[in-house]
Parts: C-alpha cells; structure tokens; sequence
C-alpha cells in the first residue's frame, strides 16, 4: 500500500459540502485550497490526518471548556459565580470533565497519526487546563445577573416540535439547528428569545470582538426568519465582558442573505476546480496541507530565513544515493546533511539520488549545515518541486 506520505494528491478529492455553515464559508474564502485538500481522502486516511501542536491544542481544549460553560450560563441569564444558577451551569455541561475527555480523545487522534511521537502528545493534566480555563474566564467574566427569561432553562427544540411553538411557549431556545429552506445553509443558533414580543437572536462568544460576528448573527437572523416564517427584530452577540446588541430590519437580512447566497455560488465555483485555488498568506506556516501545496509552501518557504537552531521545514534534493543514517542533500543552492538513526531511516519513503523530499518539524543542527530526521519528522515525497 502507498504510504500518506508518497501520496501527493488525495486519492478522492472532497466535493463541496451538501450545507455550509458560515465556518465552513469563511474556511472555504480564506483559501479554497486548503479546505479541499484537508476534507479529501488520503488512501486509508478518510480525511487528511492532521497533527496539530500539543500547545495549539491546549488552547483549543481550554477555548471549548469557556465556550461551553458560557452557553449554559447564557441560557441562565449570566448569573454570578456564587449562585445556584452558575453551579446548575457548571454540573449540565459537565465542565470539569471536558478536559479529560477531550485530552483522552485527542491523544487517541494523535497516536493514530502516521508520525506520532512523544511531542505529540498531550501530557498537561486535565485539571490544569480546566484550571488554565477558570483563570481566563474569571479575568474576563461580567454577570449580568439578568432573571433567566424562562421557567426551568430553555430547551433544545426537538426536530417534531416547530422552534417558534416552542419559543412562545417557554420565552427562549437554545442550541437550536436550523437550516434554510432554499439554500444549503446550516446553523446552530446559541440563543432566540422572546424579548418584549420581539424575537431576539444571541451568540455567545469566549474571543475577542471581530467584525465577521455581526455578518454571523445576520445569518442567524435570516436562518430563523426563514424556518419560522418570523423576523428577528434584535440581534446580540455576548462576549465574556461584553454585549454587542442592535435592531435589524427586513432591508438588512436580506441583503445578508443575498451575500450568504452569492458566497454559496462562489464555494461552490471554487471547490469545483481539482485543486481549488490556492490562496497563500501568512497562515500557510501553519496549514497542515503545507506539504502539499506547491504555491503556499513556496510562499511560506520564501518567509523563512536560513534555519541555524530549533526545528524548521525544508525541501531538499537527495544528492547521493542515502546511507541507513542519511544523505547528503542540496537546498536553496548549499549542501546540507540529513541524518537520522537507521530506525527511523527504516519507516521513511524510500527515496534515491535526485529525489525530492519535503521535511516538516526536521532538528536543525550544526547552525543549519546538518538537518536530524526524528521519529516525528514528516517526510513528504515530491515527485516533482512543483507539484502539489
Ligand atoms: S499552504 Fe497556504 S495556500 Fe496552500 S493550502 Fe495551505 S493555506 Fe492554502
């Protein structure tokens, strides 16, 4: 079988989703490119197996465990943290078990990664990141110690009862799902109310402001709208320490949906194309596809300087035929050195004199004259330096 690593192209490219969701639109207009290669199948892998940092998912862990404590905190009105209501919050979502559970599930995720390895693994406690997790929320926290506007905490409409049946019955939904009627569209609204007989859409955000919250919301507007036959007349988007609010109008949802509806079109266009349109920017460092892209990693490759410490990635040519513990190789017009220990030498692409390879997370020794391979270390066949 050909490993992931001699695979240059995906064995299936990724059609474009049957609905989008406004992530997945703002994914797809970042760079078209990426989201395909990262959602096609790659031989036995059904999707292109990523390795993230331990670090970046530390963050992403902690970034969750906030998100899904404010959620249910939202439904409660924003209560202080010594009330009953915040202790209800805390023991629905389960919040200290999400750490252990999303650490669990992450480390089995990396070690069936190709190239696992003892950095790839995620070895802070759980209580640590649930700590980590507490700290920030305290700093930024702002109770409004609002009365929820509910009886008992606002439910998740099922798919048999109509949301806005349900809305008018208990004053707020939560967690609702909703798609559009006529466009392959998807969302899932964090909070709709029932504010002075005006229907109110909420989001609840744990990051800093950003402009794309406001076109988000709109969209939930349309979506709700839609579904319901009932026009949300205030939008919000709750922050940590912070409340974004404004009316909305009939002109401004639907010139919203009219961009949803071109942004669709556009996707579509763009993941049509096998490969999609690369778009290299100062992201592609950290794109998983790197390898895999030959005009981001020429992008990315051209903004790093000559590596004299720590990792780095690098492409170079094989120069000699590979001993079992390396080669010589050329690179930007110098000759290096790859080196590795005979066992790791045993599990990379076999590769001769002329080849390509591309290398991600190699050690840099010697003040950049000598490159280790670690077990870690992804080794990228290119048949050709331009190939994608
Ligand atoms: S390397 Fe850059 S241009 Fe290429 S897919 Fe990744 S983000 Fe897009």
């Amino acid at each position: 079988m050909t490993s992931f690593y001699q695979l240059e192209a995906p064995t299936s490219w990724a059609a474009p989703p049957d609905h989008f969701s406004f992530s997945s639109l703002q994914a797809i207009g970042a760079c078209p490119r990426k989201w395909q290669l990262l959602h096609s199948e790659w031989g036995e892998h059904g999707r292109f197996p990523q390795r993230p940092h331990p670090k970046a998912l530390e963050g992403t862990i902690v970034h969750e465990g906030i998100e899904l404590l404010v959620r249910a905190l939202g439904k409660r009105g924003l209560p202080s943290i010594t009330s009953p209501a915040f202790r209800e919050a805390v023991a629905e979502v389960d919040f200290w078990g999400h750490f252990a559970r999303a650490v669990d599930q992450w480390n089995d995720r990396l070690a069936r990664h190709p190239r696992s390895g003892p950095f790839f693994v995620l070895r802070t406690p759980p209580r640590e990141l649930a700590n980590r997790a507490i700290r920030l929320f305290r700093e930024q926290y702002t109770p409004l110690d609002a009365a929820p506007r509910t009886t008992g905490a606002s439910a998740a409409p099922s798919s048999s009862v109509e949301p806005m049946q349900l809305l008018e019955q208990r004053g707020a939904v939560s967690e609702v799902e909703v798609d559009h009627p006529a466009l392959p569209f998807r969302g899932i609204i964090d909070l709709v109310e029932l504010v002075d007989g005006d229907v109110q859409v909420v989001d609840f955000k744990t990051g800093k402001r950003k402009a794309e919250h406001e076109m988000q919301l709109k969209l939930y507007g349309v979506l709700w709208w839609r579904r319901t036959g009932f026009r949300p007349a205030r939008l919000v988007v709750q922050y940590l320490n912070e409340r974004s609010e404004w009316r909305i109008g009939e002109a401004e949802l639907l010139a919203a949906e009219r961009r949803l509806e071109e942004s669709i079109d556009d996707a579509k266009r763009l993941l049509a194309d096998t490969p999609a349109e690369a778009r290299p920017g100062e992201d592609c460092g950290y794109c998983p596809a790197r390898a895999r892209c030959a005009a981001g990693w020429r992008a990315y490759q051209a903004s790093l300087g000559r590596p004299r410490a720590g990792t780095t990635d690098l492409e170079v040519t094989v120069s000699a035929e590979p001993s079992p513990n390396g080669f010589l190789a050329e690179t930007s017009g110098r000759e290096v050195n790859v080196v590795y220990d005979a066992a790791v030498g045993q599990h990379l692409p076999p590769f001769e004199a002329g080849s390509c390879v591309r290398l991600l997370d190699v050690v840099v020794r010697d003040e950049g004259k000598t490159f280790e391979v670690r077990p870690w270390t992804e080794v990228y066949a290119v048949g050709h330096p331009a190939s994608s």
